[in-house]
């Protein structure tokens, strides 16, 4: 089975226990209005162009079957709108100027790269970590991919939006040794302004996932201006406090490394000037989670 993969990422410390490999899928069925990986929304293949890069070689014009590259006035010009995303001018621009984002791979010529690595997920207890987008976007894919990585002994942990009924879910959040999964706003209403769909499925799994016998934490990017204050935490840390098998809760801190990408996709992006929130007031949500009486960390 082909999936659509974005990236595969190794040597990642951040995403899950040990040295890991991540592994990004294309697709997402939530538009969250700070997401670092724009790159990763859409199930299709994108054209990134970081006109910046460009030196004016004029190759692209020469390979493209639908003329959105253009030489007006002597200068290289852009078209997105004609573009059909057939990635010839990426594979010739040596300027990096035109990236695809979006791969179709094979369970084997992913697990190919994946299996590089084994020896130091042995050493740390690391393994592989499923991305996106949402991986739950395809998830007989992703199912293959715990199925071959458990096959190799190699530890798979999923991020998830939990944004899909359990009974659909379940099949996939069951398989994975490891569990990291969202819950963004408490309120419904905030919950679909800031990510396009209301909160009340990943509730529901929230309070399902004790059951599945799997290993889990819950985390919460913290957005300046959107979840950045005591009350919010609070809520979502109430909401939290009667699970059982949570390992802990974790606040994330804003990221705002997908500017660029934005630029590059010609995409809007809300938080163009947003910037991580200091430690010491990461500490203090933290706190306000801690006295809900659960478990909180913070990744800065
Ligand atoms: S091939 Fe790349 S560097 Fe050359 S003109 Fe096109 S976009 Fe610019
Ligand atoms: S991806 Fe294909 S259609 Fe789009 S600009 Fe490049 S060459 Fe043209």
């Amino acid at each position: 089975m082909a999936g659509m993969v974005t990236e595969i990422q190794r040597f990642v410390l951040n995403d899950g226990p040990g040295i890991r490999t991540t592994v990004f899928l294309k697709g997402c069925n939530m538009r969250c209005a700070w997401c670092h990986n724009p790159e990763t929304i859409r199930g299709g293949r994108d054209l990134h162009y970081y006109e910046r890069n460009c030196i004016g070689c004029f190759k692209c014009i020469y390979v493209c079957p639908s003329k959105a590259h253009k030489k007006i006035d002597g200068v290289h010009r852009f078209f997105l709108n004609l573009c059909v995303r057939c990635g010839k001018c990426a594979k010739i621009c040596y300027a990096d100027a035109m990236v695809m984002s979006g791969e179709d791979m094979s369970v084997e010529q992913v697990m190919e790269q994946v299996i590089q690595d084994k020896p130091y997920y042995d050493d740390s207890h690391g393994g592989v970590t499923l991305s996106g987008g949402e991986v739950l976007c395809q998830q007989d894919f992703a199912l293959e991919l715990v199925e071959a990585c458990h096959a190799q002994g190699i530890h798979v942990g999923i991020e998830t939006n939990l944004y899909k009924p359990m009974d659909q879910a379940r099949a996939l959040l069951s398989q994975v040794d490891l569990i990291m999964a969202d819950f963004k706003l408490f309120d419904d209403e905030a919950h679909r302004q800031w990510t396009g769909v209301g909160n009340e499925t990943i509730k529901e799994n929230l309070r399902l996932l004790d059951d599945l016998g799997v290993p889990y934490i819950i985390r919460t990017p913290v957005i300046p201006g959107v979840n950045d204050n005591e009350d919010e935490i609070a809520a979502i840390a109430g909401y939290l406090q009667p699970f059982r098998n949570m390992m802990y809760y974790e606040l994330l801190a804003f990221n705002p490394l997908g500017a660029p990408k934005y630029e590059s996709l010609s995409l809007a992006n809300p938080f163009t000037d947003a910037r991580p929130l200091l430690k010491t007031r990461m500490q203090e949500l933290a706190a306000a989670a801690r006295a809900a009486g659960i478990k909180t960390r913070t990744d800065n």
